[in-house]
């Protein structure tokens, strides 16, 4: 059976990066990935416009064109299949990784999958940071009205909806389903909205909120969810609103257990970066490398498409190194 020179963890933007850096550098590859391709964008919110410019998320110097400034989702998911069929990579969808275990002596991976098994010289863990979200920890957290992910505005029409956050995820959604006639309200921990907020959406949500069509509570956090109601604690003591849906979005963490399990170290402490030489993106395993956005741990604003894309030619580059210098 094949030993693959470099087996690529994630089918998102920056692992289709390396599966390219590798085919360039004459390395054989293999991408695995648990869901369809580019999984985490095919899960965004469906309407959703990417802060970047196309050209930040361009891999493998392929144009991205658009006639907008910035690209929406859909696009998005045509350019990367686009580029996914250009290169021809040797991609397995649909194959989620379950363990990584290097052999001592032969220096060799053994990676499981729910598929197969493989095994590989290298490996790159491009495992993003969108699967496991960021719970709020309260009663009613587990109640199917409570949504940590968002996608089409229509299904709230005509119903209550507490939207949790400040963020970019937050504040679309706020305002997709306000109009889509959803009766709007936005809990906040902090006393304003995230300076983050994409500079073209920021007038209208201000614009939205002077105006009272959606409502918000600041420096406020949920106490409980039950079947019709929230809870909410505010600076001028506890109400309870009459309540349909929840929106937490309040944001995603890498899979830590998962990395854990693999052997890569990371520290109890936020943010949790796991461990890895930033020159050359090796773990505290030889041979084992990060990339993408999984690298900021916690810090999940760390990195994007744009800063990390340049990770899987750093990547490339060391293997190569490694192999003609052994
Ligand atoms: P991902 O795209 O998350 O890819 C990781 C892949 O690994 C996923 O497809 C996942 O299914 C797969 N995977 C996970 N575990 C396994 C496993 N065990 N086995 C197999 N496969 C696995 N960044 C920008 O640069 N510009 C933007 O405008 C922007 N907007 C964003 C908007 C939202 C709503 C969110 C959530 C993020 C945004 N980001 C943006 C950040 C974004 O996450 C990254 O830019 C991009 O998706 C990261 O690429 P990646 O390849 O590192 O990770």
């Amino acid at each position: 059976k094949e030993i693959y020179d470099l087996l690529i963890i994630g089918g998102g933007p920056i692992g289709i990066a390396c599966g390219i850096a590798a085919q360039a550098a004459g390395l054989s590859h293999i991408i695995l990935e648990k869901g369809c391709l580019v999984n985490s964008l095919y899960h965004y919110p469906v309407n959703m416009t990417f802060f970047s410019s196309a050209e930040k998320l361009e891999v493998g110097g392929v144009p991205f064109v658009t006639l907008n400034p910035k690209p929406k989702r859909a696009e998005a998911l045509e350019y990367y299949r686009r580029v996914e069929y250009k290169f021809d990579l040797n991609t397995h969808l649909f194959e989620e990784v379950t363990s990584v275990v290097k052999d001592e002596i032969s220096g060799f991976f053994t990676i499981k999958s729910s598929k197969e098994n493989y095994q590989a010289k290298h490996v790159v863990v491009a495992t993003g940071f969108y699967d496991v979200p960021v719970n709020v920890c309260i009663p009613g957290e587990d109640l199917p009205k409570v949504k940590h992910y968002y996608d089409d505005p229509h299904y709230y029409a005509k119903q209550n909806v507490v939207v949790i956050g400040s963020s970019n995820s937050s504040i679309d959604a706020a305002l997709e389903t306000y109009r889509k006639g959803a009766n709007v309200t936005l809990v906040i921990r902090s006393h304003e909205i995230s300076p983050r907020v994409k500079y073209w959406v920021r007038p209208d949500i201000d614009n939205r909120l002077s105006a009272g069509e959606i409502n918000v509570y600041y420096q406020s956090c949920l106490s409980e969810i039950t079947e019709h109601h929230v809870r909410i604690q505010t600076p001028e003591g506890e109400i309870t609103l009459e309540n349909d849906f929840v929106l937490a979005l309040t944001g995603y963490q890498p899979n830590f257990s998962f990395l854990e399990k693999i052997g890569i170290d990371v520290p109890n402490e936020a943010p949790r970066i796991p461990e890895h030489n930033s020159v050359t993106m090796e773990t505290n395993i030889e041979g084992l490398y990060l990339a993408g956005v999984v690298c900021g741990g916690l810090n999940t604003h760390l990195w994007f498409i744009e800063n990390s894309r340049i990770h899987a030619d750093m990547i490339v580059s060391d293997i190569v190194n490694k192999l003609t210098n052994p």
